[in-house]
């Protein structure tokens, strides 16, 4: 199995899987990345997987499937292109011979979905859009912060080496937020250091990891104590003891931070 984050617009990736001639795509806000992506490895495209309804995730969907004839796989009770096969939280969809299974997880969106795959031919894959990226996640436009927390809860327990491929790279401007959160974490500085490598060279920092999330994520660590306290002397009439008040409240502050 090949993965490859092919980059669009600003900072989207748009995640490529492929098996010898069949590929799957995630999210493809843009066709025409896709389909030169495609030409370029001779490819013919099987599924196209969609986490949820924003442009920058959709607005290639029909232009690739009138392409290739994929078929469309993305999540109920939110607006698509159709014909759409719609899949919610316990469904399993089966593409490339893999088996993925739907997780809801509602929050930056109402009906958000991620598609995980356990048996890859390798580390576990998961792909989540817009709710989990590397040092944070998703604004909540749709969902409250409860919702999110119990969304980032359920994939935090997956195990810890799934391959964690978010769909934008904006894993160094999440750490700079987490380092003022979180100033004494030392995998964080560690973690941080690696990035600014990697992107000094044009390479995507992801995928990331479950175990490598549960470290540095200040949004998968509002139960620890440090965070927690950061978050209360941040934002002073938050209940300590409500853990969706804690969320929300880190949430906050992280749209304000510059
Ligand atoms: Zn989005
Ligand atoms: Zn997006």
């Amino acid at each position: 199995m090949n993965l490859t984050p092919l980059p669009a617009f600003q900072d989207n990736y748009l995640w490529l899987l492929h098996d010898g001639p069949s590929a799957l795509v995630v999210d493809p806000g843009d066709a025409e990345v896709v389909l030169s992506g495609l030409r370029q490895a001779a490819l013919r495209l099987e599924a196209i997987l969609v986490t949820h309804h924003h442009a920058d995730h959709t607005g290639g969907v029909a232009a690739l499937r009138e392409a290739t004839g994929a078929v469309v796989y993305g999540p109920a009770g939110e607006p698509l292109p159709e014909p759409c096969e719609r899949v919610a939280g316990g469904d399993q969809v089966t593409a490339l011979g893999l088996k993925f299974e739907v997780i809801d997880v509602p929050g930056h969106t109402a009906g958000h979905v991620a598609y995980y795959c356990a048996d890859a031919g390798g580390s576990p894959l998961l792909f989540c859009g817009d709710t989990l990226f590397s040092g944070g996640c998703g604004r909540l436009f749709e969902g409250t912060p409860a919702q999110m927390l119990h969304s980032l809860d359920r994939l935090a327990a997956l195990p810890e080496d799934t391959r964690v491929c978010c769909a934008h790279e904006y894993t160094l401007s999440n750490l700079r937020f987490a380092r003022a959160v979180e100033p004494g974490n030392e995998k964080l500085i560690h973690y941080q250091q690696a990035c600014e490598q990697l992107r000094a060279r044009g390479t995507p920092t992801l995928p990331s990891t479950v175990s490598r999330e549960r470290e540095v994520n200040p949004f998968l660590r509002t139960r620890e104590p440090a965070v927690r306290r950061a978050v209360l002397a941040c934002a002073g009439a938050v209940d300590g003891d409500d853990e969706a008040a804690v969320f929300g409240a880190l949430r906050e502050w992280k749209n304000r931070f510059r």
